[in-house]
């Protein structure tokens, strides 16, 4: 415990460690350690964020998907989904609703949707744009060439979320079919970068094969690559995937690794996850005491939240919803954080 807490307080002072010593600090997980591990972070993180939190209205524009991700609800073998696609008015009036409540940035994602072409995208950030030019638009929107990410930048997409799922190749190949490899992911992740994106990479916690030495390379890849952003959260389940019978991840080690990354990056746009808010009521408290700063509530039309179902039990209501932003700010407030109106962006070194 003495040598762990020596390998946080290394962390916290150089944002860097061998990827041994990452090893050893989430093997030696336990809730004293994540204690000490959140109370470095939140410290890191009030130094350069104060106690600001940062909003995104998400907007879930298709449940259609092309791949076959296992863990994934809305994968194309499960024929059991129910897919829609939402009309560029209905993003657009999404985005209306969310700037009348204060949000500043919208997150469009989807499952990888052919009939989601460059000319459609390009057309729906472009209206966004020209409607809220104060906003920013994310997307979210998984494995596409450069050509397209670069169309899709010019048309004003300013950000992009592509999660890496694991660092380590072999497990990669066990969380996805063959046609899916890690190098094309990271191949993605630098073309975004090159393009001039903000770019989120990011996780799951507790995902089948996931080991302390398959987790210490994901810590060593946001060491590496530097992202804007890293969206992790939990594992979970869902009942018509090969993994329907695995069990979810953990709450806390979860928290735990938001806070190593926020020691490796003190300026990281850190969410606290769906997932995690799903597997625990309190999960974004629980987040932003470990170390988080954003929240990304839930614009889509509610006729489609159920049927954007990544995982069982997906929480879409409360203060999961954007209707429920003032639920969240009170419970933010009661982590001693503020959710503010405003782009959001990473503050810069
Ligand atoms: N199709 C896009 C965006 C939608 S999926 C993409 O894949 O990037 C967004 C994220 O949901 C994925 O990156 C994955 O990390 C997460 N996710 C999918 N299934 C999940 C599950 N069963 N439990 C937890 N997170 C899951
Ligand atoms: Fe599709 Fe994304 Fe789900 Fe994979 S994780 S099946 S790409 S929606």
């Amino acid at each position: 415990m003495a040598d762990a807490r020596g390998l946080v307080d290394r962390l916290a002072a150089e944002h860097a460690l061998p990827v041994e010593k990452y090893e050893e600090l989430v093997r030696s997980f336990s809730p004293a350690l994540a204690a000490y591990a959140a109370e470095r972070a939140v410290a890191a993180r009030r130094e350069v964020y104060g106690d600001e939190v940062f909003v995104r209205g998400l907007i879930e524009v298709s449940s259609h998907c092309r791949n076959d991700c296992r863990y994934c609800g809305l994968r194309r073998s499960n024929r059991s989904a129910e897919r829609y696609r939402l009309a560029p008015e209905e993003v657009l009036s999404c985005c209306d609703t969310g700037y009348d409540l204060g949000f500043r940035t919208f997150v469009l994602q989807g499952g990888e949707d052919p009939a989601l072409t460059d000319a459609v995208v390009c057309d729906m950030v472009s209206r966004i744009k020209a409607a809220h030019p104060d906003c920013v638009v994310t997307l979210s929107l998984g494995e596409r060439s450069r050509a397209s990410y670069q169309a899709l930048r010019d048309a004003g997409a300013d950000r992009y979320l592509l999660r890496h799922e694991t660092a380590d190749a072999a497990h990669y190949a066990r969380l996805h079919p063959p046609e899916l490899t890690l190098e094309r992911r990271l191949a993605c992740l630098r073309d975004l970068r090159e393009i001039g994106y903000q770019v989120g990479c990011g996780f799951m916690v507790g995902s089948p094969g996931q080991t302390s030495a398959t987790l210490a390379e994901d810590l060593r890849l946001v060491e590496e690559l530097r992202p804007e952003m890293c969206g992790i959260g939990p594992f979970v389940p869902h009942h018509a995937t090969p993994f329907a019978e695995e069990p979810a991840g953990s709450v806390e080690l979860t928290c735990y690794l938001l806070s190593l990354l926020r020691l490796i990056d003190q300026r990281l746009l850190l969410p606290a996850t769906t997932a995690l808010a799903t597997l625990d009521p309190r999960g974004r408290e629980r987040g932003m005491l470990a170390g988080a700063n954003v929240a990304m509530p839930n614009l889509s039309p509610m006729d489609v939240r159920e049927k954007y179902e990544l995982y069982d039990n997906k929480a879409h209501a409360g203060s999961e919803a954007a209707e429920g932003l003032a639920e969240l700010r009170r419970r933010m407030e009661s982590v001693g954080c503020r959710v503010v109106v405003g782009r959001g962006d990473a503050r810069r070194r």
